[in-house]
Parts: C-alpha cells; structure tokens; sequence
C-alpha cells in the first residue's frame, strides 16, 4: 500500500485502521471502543481495553529476548558504561516499583522525577508505569523555582532524585535545588527517594528522604506484578519547554500512546526489534518520553542512555557510540548538529558507521547548510519530524516504513496518518487549500492515539488554549504558522507569536532568519520584533558569523550589517529589513536548543526576561544586554 492510501485510510476509516495498529501491542482485555468522540475535543482512545505501558516495554519481551540489550547507559560524565539486559531491567524496575510501593504509592499518585540522566530515572518511569502511578519528569536543568512550581501543579506523593548531575565534567548539585523547591512549595511530598551517586554531599531531611541503595537492597527478589489499566487511565503529566510563556502539564494516556509509540517505531522510526536505538534527547523531554524511554524498548529495540556533552572527550563520541552499538536509527536535534559542525568534520570519517540507516531531527527548524552538512557527512538520510509535546509523537514527517519517500530540504514533510493537518486562515478561519498559502497549522478532530488528552487538571485551559483561538471552529491550533506546496509537503515557518507587525506589514521573523541566513558568512541568526513609537515595531537581528575576521573593528562591523541588510531587500523586500543588525558569539537557547526569542525580545525593550532557569548559557544574553546598552 502506498503512503496516500495508508494515510486516507487512517482518516476516513479510522475505527479499522487504529483497531490494526493496536494489535502492535499487548492486551490484557482488547478495547471495546476504538475512538470515543462523543465528548470534542475530549477523545479517548481504546476505551475499554486494559493493558501496561510497562508491560509492553518489558515484560513481553522477556520470552523472546531476555538476553538481549535493553538499556545501555553511557556517561561520559563519570565514565560509567552499562548495558542492561531485558530481564536485568525488568528486575531493577520491580525492585523501584517494589520500594515505590513501600513508600506508599500505588495507582493515580503522582511521582516526580526530578533527575540526571542514569539508569534509576528510566527505572522509575517504568516502575511507576507498571504500578500505575503517573510520573512527572521535571529536567534536571530546572531550577528551585522552575521545579517548586511543578511540584505544586503536579502535587506528587514521591519525589525520585539524585545527589547531583553533571555538565561537562563540571557537577551539578540536584538535592539543595530540590530541597529549596520543596520549602518554597504549598505541597510537600510525603517522602523523597535519592539516588546516591556520590558526586555531591547530601544532607537527608529525617522521616522524608530516603536512601535508594539501602531500600532497593530488601527487595533484591521482590516481585511486582504489573497493574493492568484502563486503556483511558493517565500515564503521565509532562510541562512543555515554556518557550512561549507559562509551561503547560501537558496530560497522556497509557493505551493510545502505547499503541502511536507501537505504530511508529515501524512505520517511521524504521525501528526492529534486537537492533540499537540512539536518541541525545533528555528524558526531562517530550522526545525523552517518547523515543529513549517508551517506544525503543515497546519495539524490543536496545536504547541508549547518553548523559554527557556531544564534543566531550570529543566531537567523534556520538560516531563512536554508533560504531560499538551498532546504532541503526538516531535521534538529535538541529541544535546538537550545529555544534557538531563547529568542529573537526574529520570526527563524522573516523568510525564505521554502516549500521545507521537514518538520523532523525526535531525540535526546531532545520535549516538547509545544517541538513546538508550532516547528510553529506553520514551519507544517510536526515528525517526532519515536526511535532510537539503535546502530540506525543510526529505530525509532519515521511514514513519511510510504508513508503520510500523523498524528503525535501526544509520540509519536514506529510501529515502522518491519523493526523488531520490543515492550514487555515488567523482571523478568519478560512481552510487554506492553495499551493503556498500561508496559514496556521491546526489539527481537526479526533486528535490520533498518543495525543494529549487534556492540559492536567485543567479541561479549561486545555479547550481555551488549543481549540478556541481560530474564529468559528474548533480546532486544534499549534502556533505555528506554516505552507504547504503543490506536492502536500508542508514547511513551518516560525510560531504564531514571532510574527511582527512593521508599518502594517506582517512579517515572520523566520522569514527574515531565512533571509539573512543566506549571506555566507551568517552562521545563525535570531530576529525579534521590538516596539517602536513610529513603526509599530521594527526587527532587530542578531547573528552569528562563521568567520569572525570579518568583525576586526567597528568599519568591519558596519560594513557586515549593510551587507546583511541587502541580502534581506534582495529577497524580501526592504519592509522587512532590520533595523539593526548585531553580532554576538552565541545566541541565547533553551537547553532543548530552542531560541529564546521572548526572552531577546523583552532584553531589547528593556523588560524583565522573565523565567529563564532553561537557558543554556546566561552570558548569551547578557551579551545582547549589553549591546541594547551600547
Ligand atoms: P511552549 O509551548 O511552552 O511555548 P514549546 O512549544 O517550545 O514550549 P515543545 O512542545 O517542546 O515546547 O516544542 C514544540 C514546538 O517546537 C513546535 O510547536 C514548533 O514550534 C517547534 N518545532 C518542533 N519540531 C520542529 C521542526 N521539525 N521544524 C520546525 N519547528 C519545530
Ligand atoms: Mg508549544
């Protein structure tokens, strides 16, 4: 079956279809219902099956591939390298779920995970998953504030962490944080559980903290069978990155995102059982959730735990991990490959890398010289997937696994099936069905399986957030604005809040990025709209160059910002062009790699940044500060 027919299907009968997809995983009772949508945009999936997300990862593994990798971890942190096998991961989960359970937590309380990334953080994920207990994963990079504020949304009755985690060889201490985000928070958790990984001294709060090793030493043995769930029953809570404002508990369920991770790791991951899977997410991440944790091992696929820096011991580590494990798929970010290519392109020739099939990239625009260098450099094919937290798994991307399928540079390709993608008008609502209009990306109900069910503990926020902002239907909106060409390949062309407003002219600022990108010497560049008394707003860019030689003194600069300028008229016109274009050395991101747009934005209107425990490094933007100042 080609891919249109396999997509249409998914659509138009989407009852037949999903009921296949969900024979890709264990039941205990097989669902009575397929879609529930009674209840917009409130779909439930598989209601009236029960089954474990656990079990699937695990469990039913064992008859076949016991002996076989499930989880290796790799740190090039402090030098520790493990492979578990399925049947030493499903003891070291029930020996989690066994000391969970003796901490009082069963089916429906919420556990937070605030931790590095080691084994006992995947132990405790599925730990809670096979107890029924919903997990709560905070990023270790978080802050008291960031991580006291999800302590109070989440309300968990366990707290799993670490005495430290560790950057670049550098450690950073985890338990005061916690401690400080647990005195600043209404809620307090019953009991903390604390990885002693001996990086950090820690103190232990009498009656609440409790020592892993010494509680997981009684249950060597202990069996802990898996609780069988409602198909409907919550799975986990997740905030998204926060790149646009106050993050969102974004809530899933167990059997439809059992059955969408089942679905693609085949038809999109291209993943087989016994074979390697890699992805360099964090598990503090929706991609972490999604494809280190939960979909590798579903497929009976080895995954690896990488916690350590890209170039560290050097540029080749990644390549190196590859060549031993044999990795077949990859998983990164557009982020993590322009580091790469800041270094020695020697690093990508060094190791053999036959067993890879193809590098997967998401999480942001891929830019084209960014694509090309990592393609040209493995020689397999780049697989941009555009998708959210709250999708759980790819919207836009080719399904390699139906259909060989050509990607396009800058697409991140089709609506993958169950999916019902439309470009629609801001302010209208009109459906957009021309070649190269320019509309906002929504989603028509039923949202597919593995698709957020509601914002946790809030339908309102949900329903008023994602389905109520086109006028006159109900939608689900991404933000983000996008195209589609004559072949259905759709391009993302920046969120629906970078848009600026110059003289009466809309722009998106990606646009102009694009643009300017395409002067020689721009490695990468970022553009905000700041307010203005005459134009409303103006854009203000700042870039990265490749060839810093070009900025010897002030003539030089002024001479790189007219050139950028002209490039910008050249191809957009002279509304869009800067008004000023700075240069800096790094720019400022989210730890995902994500900009921090907003938070350049309020820097150049001389407001407070607001919220930025996420940034991956604060001088970035004093940097801009600085240069506002100047
Ligand atoms: P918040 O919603 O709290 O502001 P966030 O949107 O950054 O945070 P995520 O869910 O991690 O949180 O990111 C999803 C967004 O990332 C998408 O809506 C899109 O803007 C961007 N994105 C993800 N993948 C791609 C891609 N392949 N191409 C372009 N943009 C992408
Ligand atoms: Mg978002």
């Amino acid at each position: 079956m080609g891919y249109a027919d396999f997509y249409r299907r998914s659509i138009e009968d989407r009852d037949a279809f999903w009921a296949e997809q969900a024979k890709l995983v264990d039941w205990e009772t097989p669902p009575a219902t397929i879609c529930d949508a009674s209840r917009p945009p409130f779909y439930r999936w598989f209601a009236g099956g029960r089954t474990n997300l656990c079990h699937n990862a695990v469990d039913r593994h064992l008859a076949q591939r016991a002996d076989q990798a499930a989880l290796i971890y790799v740190s090039t942190e402090t030098g520790q390298e493990k492979v578990y096998t399925f049947r030493e991961l499903h003891a070291e989960v029930q020996r989690m779920a066994a000391v969970l359970a003796t901490l009082g937590v069963g089916r429906g309380d919420r556990v937070l995970v605030y931790m590095p990334m080691i084994p006992e953080a995947v132990f405790a994920m599925l730990a809670c998953a096979r107890l029924g207990a919903i997990h709560s994963v905070v990023f270790g990079g978080f802050a008291s504030v960031s991580l006291a504020s999800r302590i109070e949304d989440a309300t968990p009755k366990v707290v799993v962490s670490a005495d430290a985690g560790s950057r670049g060889g550098k450690v950073v201490p985890y338990k005061p944080l916690l401690d400080e985000s647990i005195r600043l928070s209404q809620h307090k958790p019953g009991a903390v559980l604390l990885v002693d990984r001996k990086l950090a001294p820690m103190e232990k709060v009498a009656g609440r903290d409790h020592d892993w090793a010494t509680l997981a030493d009684r249950h060597q043995r202990t069996q802990v069978p898996c609780a069988w769930l409602d198909a409907t029953d919550i799975s986990y809570t997740l905030y998204t990155s926060g790149t646009t404002g106050r993050p969102k508990g974004v809530q899933r369920d167990v059997g439809g995102y059992a059955v969408a991770l089942a679905a693609s790791m085949k038809h999109i991951f291209l993943g087989k059982p016994g074979e390697t899977y890699f992805s360099t997410s964090d598990i503090g991440w929706v991609v972490g959730h999604s494809y280190i944790v939960y979909g590798p091992l579903i497929a009976g696929m080895a995954t690896i735990l990488y916690e350590g820096l890209p170039i560290r011991p050097d540029a080749g580590i990644w390549w190196n991990l590859v060549e031993k494990y044999k990795v077949a798929s990859m998983f990164s970010a557009p982020t993590a490959v322009r580091v790469l290519k800041k270094q020695d392109p020697a690093f990508l020739k060094k190791h053999d890398l036959s067993s890879l099939k193809a590098l997967f990239l998401a999480g942001e625009p891929l830019d084209e010289p960014t694509a090309r260098w990592i393609s040209d450099g493995l020689g397999v094919p780049i697989i941009d997937n555009y998708w959210q937290t709250e999708s759980g798994w790819p919207i836009l991307t080719v399904a390699n696994g139906i259909e060989k399928k050509a990607s396009k540079f800058g697409s991140p390709g089709v609506p993958m099936y169950g999916f019902d993608v439309r470009l629609v008008h801001e302010s209208t609502g009109e459906e957009l069905t021309g070649a190269g209009q320019k509309g906002v990306v929504v989603l028509e109900g039923p949202t597919p399986p593995g698709f957020m069910q509601t914002v946790w503990r809030d339908d309102e926020r949900f329903v008023q957030t994602y389905w109520s902002s086109i006028p006159g239907r109900q939608v689900y909106s991404t933000f983000d604005w996008g195209i589609r060409d004559e072949d259905g390949y759709f391009y993302i062309l920046g969120r629906t809040d970078d848009v600026i407003n110059v003289a009466g002219h809309r722009l998106g600022t990606r646009e102009i990025e694009e643009s300017i990108s395409g002067h020689p010497n721009i490695a990468e560049v970022a553009v905000v709209g700041v307010a203005d008394p005459l134009k409303g707003q103006v854009a203000m860019a700042f870039a990265v160059v490749k060839d810093a030689s070009a900025l010897v003194d002030d003539k030089a600069r002024l001479k790189l910002e007219g050139e950028v300028m002209k490039v910008v008229d050249d191809t957009l016109g002279a509304v869009a062009r800067p008004a000023r274009v700075r240069f800096v050395t790094v720019l400022p991101k989210t730890r995902s790699g994500k900009l921090l747009r907003r938070a350049i934005q309020a820097v150049c209107e001389g407001r407070d940044p607001g919220d930025l425990t996420t940034i991956e490094d604060p001088a970035a933007l004093q940097q801009i500060k600085d240069l506002v100042a100047s």
